[in-house]
């Protein structure tokens, strides 16, 4: 890929346009991490941009931005200019094409603003970028409330990089951010997501999570988070602190292989607690992973998060409660939530669930963990279906209707628990019901 983008560069450059490495991975490089994408900035116009290249998708045209692909990559390729007017505080409302430094100066923080000219091998910086990722401060470009107001996405941003790169806040992004916190309720759900989904997926979630507290962000994009603060567990179980560090420190206990899903099921296994605490015989929460699916359902689709996605983030909530049940239950039907899709996702709830408890107790754990791994060994992708719907009305000279599903499932679990084996075993088992 940086090849690639070389190759770009110099063709840029032998027409006699001006063409650097922009941004993020100006960046990453400075900060020795391999950079995730290589964002080009050129004084080529976008129409000079598709005559040049073989393949591109004019993804934001309108603001000077052409998609380049080329050896299997992808690569932005986007005009220099400078932004004005955000009357909607997201959009610039007009763009015009200009040159680096003006360019330099539209993007948000000043660890993002440096150009690298990879032929020359030479650093561009006009807005003392270097100076702060050395310091590893996170700094405005331009004054930070004007800044913000343009664009409010740059409150989240700047407490996404500071989490991610394990950077601090130069005081006045501090102030900024906090003084502007209730702006970032006006941020749309997919822009949000997608800066979520970097946090909870960086090095750091939990800091990203007590920033967004801090400065009053968490109040506008999940309040239901902050509502776990102050929420009480029993001592006799938890000695960790409120149902808030409890969920942060199960969060912490994540590892870098676990997906997405994982991470959004284990934020939001407990989050219908403050709503479900009760003092009865000991404080009980009735209900709550139920409810908590029900939240996290309204939460994730508010952040504009695809259907199946919340649909299996919910699954594991609801039933995150279930390991006990899980582990007694007949072996047929036990297997057949081995196989369910989003197993796996559950043992990563009933593991960070343990994780973020104090004292943590695997026992219970320990022993789900062998049997489902037991069962993996033996059921592969699952048994084969052995008898058909028709089949199965044929035999029992019934109509089309949801007994005939039913009657499917019992078979799957009857094969799952080693019963019926064949296909003459089913239909022997179809057989002799009433
Ligand atoms: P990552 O490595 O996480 O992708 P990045 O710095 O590449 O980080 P992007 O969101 O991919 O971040 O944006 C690319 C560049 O575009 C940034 O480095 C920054 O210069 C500029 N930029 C992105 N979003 C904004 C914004 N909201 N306001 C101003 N500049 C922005
Ligand atoms: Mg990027």
């Amino acid at each position: 890929m940086e090849n690639t983008s070389l190759e770009i560069v110099k063709l840029l450059k032998s027409k006699g346009h001006s063409a650097y490495w922009a941004g993020g991975c100006v960046r990453d490089m400075l900060l020795g991490t391999q950079p995730k994408d290589y964002d080009i900035v050129t004084s080529a116009k976008p129409d000079e941009i598709e005559k040049l290249l073989e393949h591109t998708i004019p993804i934001g045209k309108e603001f000077g931005v052409i998609l380049a692909v080329k050896n299997g990559h992808h690569f932005e390729i986007a005009t220099f200019r400078s932004d004005s007017g955000y009357s909607d505080g997201r959009r610039p409302d007009a763009i015009t094409f200009t040159h680096a430094e003006d360019d330099a100066k539209r993007r948000d923080f000043t660890i993002n603003g440096l150009f690298f000219d990879p032929i020359e091998k030479k650093l561009h910086d006009f807005v003392d970028g270097k100076r702060d990722i050395a310091d590893k401060i996170i700094k405005f470009i331009g004054d930070p409330h004007e800044r913000i107001l343009e664009d409010h996405l740059r409150i989240i941003r700047a407490i996404r990089f500071k989490s991610t790169l394990d950077f601090q806040y130069h005081p006045d992004t501090y102030k900024a951010i906090k003084h502007h916190s209730h702006l970032s309720a006006k941020v749309s759900g997919e822009r949000l997501r997608d800066e979520l989904n970097k946090m909870i997926a960086g090095d750091n979630p939990i800091r990203a999570f007590s920033d967004m507290e801090d400065t009053g962000v968490l109040q506008h994009v999940i309040p239901e988070l902050v509502e776990l603060k102050g929420v009480a567990q029993p001592l006799e179980f938890h000695h960790e602190g409120d149902v808030w560090d409890h969920t942060m420190q199960c969060l912490k206990s994540l590892q870098p292989h676990h997906t997405l899903r994982e991470r959004w099921a284990v934020l939001f296994h407990d989050i219908a607690k403050p709503k479900t605490f009760a003092q009865k015989e000991r404080i009980r929460y009735d209900k709550h992973p139920e409810e908590s699916a029900k939240m996290a359902t309204k939460i994730l689709d508010r952040l504009k998060f695809p259907r199946a996605f919340i649909k299996e983030v919910a699954w594991a909530i609801e039933h995150h409660f279930n390991m006990k049940q899980i582990i007694e239950m007949e072996k047929g039907r036990q297997r057949k939530w081995f196989l369910h899709k989003e197993f796996p996702t559950l043992m990563t709830v009933f593991k960070a669930d343990i994780a973020g408890t104090t004292p943590s107790d695997y026992t219970m754990f320990n022993t789900l963990s062998e049997i489902y791994e037991l069962a993996k060994k033996e059921l592969g992708d699952g048994p084969k279906k052995l008898i058909t719907g028709e089949e199965v009305m044929e035999i029992l000279g019934m109509s089309p209707g949801a007994k005939v599903g039913e009657i499917l499932d019992e078979i799957h679990e009857r094969q799952l628990a080693g019963e019926i084996k064949t296909k003459k075993d089913a239909i022997r088992w179809v057989s002799g019901r009433e």
